[in-house]
C-alpha cells in the first residue's frame, strides 16, 4: 500500500484531535486527562520547533547569502532580483497587516475567553506586556540598536533575540564572499552540511507533527469549549486566505502592466508548480517543477531563470511574510494587546526579514513567527492557538511563495531585455 503522506497524517491528526477532545469534554474527568497524557505532546512538538529556529536561521541564511557570489558578476540583474523580492514581501506584509486591522479575527472572542486565555498563558503574557510596554517607551532608533548584539553567544540563547541572529548571519555570510574563495571553502562547505543537518532534523520534528497536533488540538478543544475560540481560528484562517488571494491578484497586475503577458496564460503555465507547491508545502521541493514551467512555458531564458528561482526560493517568501503579519496581530488581538502604530511598523521590518530568513520547506513560517512575535512582544505561547490550523495555512501560502518568484523571474527577463 502507498505510503500516506506527512500533510494527510497531519490533517488526521487534527481531525481525530479535534474528536478526541470533544468526546473526552463530556467525560468527567476527560479535561484532567488530556492535560496530564495529551497536551506534553503537543507542548513537546512546539519546543521543538522553537528549539530548531535559531540553528535554522543560521544555517540557511549564512548558506544562502554566502551563495549570492555570483551578485557581483552578475551585478545587474542581482541588483534588480533583490530589489524587487523586497519590494514584493513589503507588499505582502502590508497587505496582511492592512486585513487582520480591518477584520480584527482576534477580536471576535468574547471577554470571558479572553480573560481565561490570558490566565491560561499568565505569567508568559504577562511578562510580554511589560516588555511591550517598556518598548512603547523607548527612543525611535531603539530596535535598530536592538538589531546588532553586543555579543554573540549571549544573542544565539535567546528566541527573543533572533533577530541579532540574523543580522550577525548576514554578516557572516557577506563576508564569506568578500574573503578569496579557496579561504572560504572550509566555512562554506561546513555550513553547507550544516544547512543539510538542519533540515533533516526539521524533516524528524516534522515526523512528530501529527501526534503533536493531535495533542494540541485535542487540547484546545477540552480548555475552550465554549467554540468561541474555534470561530475566531476560522476567522484567522479566512483572513489570511483573503491576504493570499490579494497578492496572486497583485501579481496578475504586475505581470501584465511591467511584462505585458497575459495574466490567465501566466497562471496556466505555472498552475502544477503551483499544485505541486500544494502538496508538498515546500518551495524548495517545488523548485525543480517551478524551474521547468518558467522557463518552458513562460519562456523565460534558462540565464535569468536559474539565477531568479533558487534565491527566491529561500529568500522571497511574500505568502509567509502575510502569514506573519496576520498571524502576529491576529495572536495579539486574542490576547488583548494593543499594539502600537510604531509597533505594527517594526512587524513589516521583522516580518520582511523572518521571511527571507525562513526555509522553504514546510512549517518553517510559523518557526520565524518566533521572531516576530518577540520582537513585537506577543506572547510566544500564541503559537499554540495557531498551529492547529496552520498545516493548511502553509499549503496556500507555499503557493503563494512559488507564483511570486515566477512573476518576479518575469519581471527580471523584461529588465535584462530592455538593458540588452
Ligand atoms: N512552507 C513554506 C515554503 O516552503 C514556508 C512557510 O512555512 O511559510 O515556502
Amino acid at each position: 500500500m502507498k505510503k500516506l503522506s506527512l500533510h494527510w497524517k497531519i490533517l488526521i491528526g487534527m481531525a481525530l484531535g479535534v474528536l478526541f477532545g470533544f468526546i473526552m469534554s463530556n467525560v468527567n474527568g476527560g479535561g484532567v486527562f488530556i492535560s496530564d497524557w495529551i497536551k506534553p505532546f503537543g507542548t513537546i512538538f512546539i519546543n521543538s520547533l522553537k528549539l530548531i529556529a535559531i540553528p535554522l536561521i543560521l544555517a540557511s541564511l549564512i548558506k544562502g547569502v554566502s551563495d549570492l557570489k555570483d551578485i557581483s558578476k552578475l551585478s545587474s540583474m542581482g541588483g534588480i532580483t533583490i530589489t524587487t523580492y523586497l519590494m514584493t514581501t513589503v507588499i505582502a506584509v502590508s497587505v496582511g497587516l492592512l486585513l487582520v486591522n480591518i477584520i480584527k479575527p482576534g477580536e471576535s472572542i468574547s471577554e470571558k475567553t479572553r480573560s481565561e486565555l490570558i490566565q491560561a498563558y499568565d505569567s508568559d503574557a504577562e511578562k510580554k506586556r511589560s516588555a511591550a510596554a517598556e518598548n512603547k517607551n523607548s527612543g525611535p532608533l531603539q530596535p535598530l540598536v536592538d538589531l546588532v548584539p553586543s555579543n554573540f553567544v549571549a544573542a544565539a540563547s535567546d528566541n527573543k533575540n533572533m533577530l541579532q541572529v540574523i543580522f550577525f548571519s548576514i554578516l557572516f555570510g557577506i563576508s564569506m564572499i568578500l574573503i578569496p574563495p579557496n579561504k572560504a571553502k572550509p566555512i562554506k562547505d561546513f555550513f553547507d552540511s550544516f544547512n543539510e543537518v538542519v533540515l533533516k532534523i526539521i524533516d524528524l520534528i516534522m515526523m512528530f507533527a501529527p501526534y503533536g497536533v493531535f495533542g494540541l488540538l485535542a487540547a484546545l478543544i477540552v480548555e475552550a469549549p465554549n467554540a468561541d475560540l474555534l470561530k475566531s481560528l476560522l476567522m484567522y484562517s479566512l483572513t489570511l486566505l483573503l491576504g493570499l488571494a490579494l497578492m496572486v491578484i497583485i501579481y496578475l497586475l504586475i505581470v501584465k502592466l511591467l511584462t505585458g503577458r497575459n495574466p490567465i496564460s501566466f497562471l496556466k503555465a505555472i498552475l502544477p508548480a503551483q499544485l505541486v507547491a500544494f502538496s508538498t508545502s515546500s518551495s524548495a521541493a517545488t523548485l525543480p517543477v517551478t524551474m521547468d514551467r518558467v522557463q518552458n512555458h513562460l519562456n523565460v531564458e534558462k540565464e535569468v531563470s536559474s539565477f531568479v528561482l533558487p534565491i527566491g526560493a529561500t529568500i522571497n517568501m511574500d505568502g509567509t511574510a502575510v502569514y506573519q503579519a496576520v498571524a502576529a496581530v491576529f495572536i495579539a488581538q486574542t490576547f488583548g494587546l494593543d499594539l502600537s502604530f510604531t509597533a505594527q511598523l517594526g512587524i513589516i521590518s521583522t516580518a520582511t526579514l523572518a521571511s527571507i530568513g525562513a526555509a522553504a520547506v514546510p512549517s518553517a513560517g510559523i518557526i520565524v513567527l518566533v521572531i516576530v512575535l518577540a520582537q513585537a512582544g506577543i506572547p510566544e505561547a500564541g503559537l499554540a492557538l495557531i498551529f492547529a490550523v496552520d498545516r493548511p495555512l502553509d499549503m496556500c501560502r507555499t503557493v503563494v511563495n512559488i507564483t511570486g518568484d515566477a512573476t518576479v523571474s518575469t519581471i527580471v527577463s523584461k529588465f535584462q531585455k530592455t538593458q540588452s
